[in-house]
């Protein structure tokens, strides 16, 4: 089958390891002038490294990853909000994005990706998908997979009246080095009115942090927003957040308003498929958004090697909607909950937080590992 796929992200990528190496004719579209990623560190859930199953691929990403066993929620007084254990016998694992995009590109042969082809428009239909880029050219193809991240064109195109949905926060992002963090296999966040601030440990005594704060969309006060008014803001955040914020480099400090999408219907348009942040964007409170996209990669050529055209289709289909959904939800409804402001709401919530069974907490994520690869 020749294939189509927009955007050499997380997702597409994974999507185009796999594809190629089931024999189909792959080509990789990506806008940019190279495959990179934007942003600090990521975290990759043990529900994506148990699909991903023998496929060396797992064992790539183990190599990078930083093992994280326990997230801790605690307020700005130090004290424990809540502490999750991660499911047992899995391996979650926290990594430099880059180093997660250049394991997941060494799977891909380079002369099937093609940079600078920025796709600006599809003609969807029955029988084939043909692609226009920014260059006048276009080429035809049996299926094209959607992967262009949340402001995709492929859903445009498809779904016009989808549109990413701001959440009320916005994150700031950085990555620090020669960190020395006591339980490197502890992922923490600090809650307060003030905002959240989360830090989690890498492999090689580095170290990403994150703190999200309650502002208007494209908030130009937030915009103006350096290393020093992060740390006036936060300087009475326990001892381990000062310090990393220490480490911060003046610049390299990443900004971006978080925005998900509501639930769709379908991914499958005819012969355009829908993948990642391209079909369900989702809130970073989980952890999940490149997670679930690496997620459809492999569940996409499980069913395309399984069945045969439409029937692939549409148990993609079938598998991933409604699993989606959940995470989408179900993380909007966290940062609800953690982007709280009022004193009292914040107060109360911090109670309830507390009398929680650890367990009852640890169980919230058991769905993720539960739904069928094919
Ligand atoms: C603050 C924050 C923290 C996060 N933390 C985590 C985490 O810890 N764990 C986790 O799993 N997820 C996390 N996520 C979510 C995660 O980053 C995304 O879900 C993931 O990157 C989506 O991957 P993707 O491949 O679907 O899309 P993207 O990574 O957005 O890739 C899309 C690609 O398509 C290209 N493209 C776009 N339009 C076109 C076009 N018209 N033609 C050609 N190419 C095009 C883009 O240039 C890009 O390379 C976080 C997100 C944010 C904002």
């Amino acid at each position: 089958m020749k294939i189509a796929i927009v955007g050499a992200g997380i997702g597409g990528l994974t999507a185009a390891a796999l594809l190629n190496e089931q024999g189909h004719e792959v080509k990789i579209f990506e806008k940019n002038s190279q495959v990179s990623e934007v942003g600090a560190g990521i975290g990759i859930g043990g529900n994506v490294i148990e699909k991903l199953g023998k496929h060396d691929l797992a064992k790539g990403i183990k190599n990078v990853g930083q093992v994280i066993d326990t997230m801790e929620v605690l307020d700005d007084k130090n004290n424990m909000l809540s502490k999750m254990k991660l499911k047992k016998n899995t391996v979650n694992l926290t990594m430099t994005r880059q180093s997660l995009i250049d394991i997941i590109k060494s799977y891909v042969p380079n002369q099937i990706i093609f940079t600078n082809h920025h796709v600006t428009d599809i003609d969807n239909g029955a029988l084939k998908v043909t692609l226009h880029f920014e260059t006048q050219e276009q080429e035809s193809f049996d299926l094209c997979i959607g992967a262009d991240g949340i402001h995709a064109k492929t859903r445009e195109v498809t779904v016009p009246n989808s549109k990413p949905i701001y959440q009320g926060y916005t994150v700031f992002r950085g990555l620090v080095e020669d960190v020395d963090i006591k339980h490197t296999n502890i992922a923490k966040e600090y809650w307060s009115k003030k905002g959240r601030v989360g830090i989690v440990p890498l492999l090689n005594n580095q170290a990403y942090w994150f703190i999200s704060i309650n502002a208007k969309e494209k908030d130009t006060k937030m915009q103006s927003y350096g290393k020093p008014h992060l740390q006036a803001r936060f300087n009475h955040f326990p001892n381990e957040v000062r310090k990393i914020l220490d480490k911060q480099s003046e610049t390299d400090i990443l900004l971006h308003d978080i925005y998900d999408l509501n639930p769709l219907k379908s991914f499958i348009y005819q012969r355009v498929v829908l993948l990642g942040d391209a079909a369900h964007a989702t809130t970073p409170n989980m952890g999940q958004g490149a997670g679930q996209a690496m997620e459809d990669a492999i569940i996409l050529a499980n069913c395309i090697a399984s069945y045969d055209f439409d029937e692939a289709l549409q148990r993609y289909d079938k598998l991933r909607v409604k699993h989606t959904k959940k995470v989408t939800l179900r993380s909007r409804k966290i940062g609800k909950i953690a982007q709280r402001r009022n004193r009292f709401v914040v107060a109360v919530r911090n109670a309830i937080a507390k009398m929680i069974p650890n367990k009852l907490i640890s169980n919230q994520t058991r769905f993720l590992y539960k739904s069928k690869q094919k």
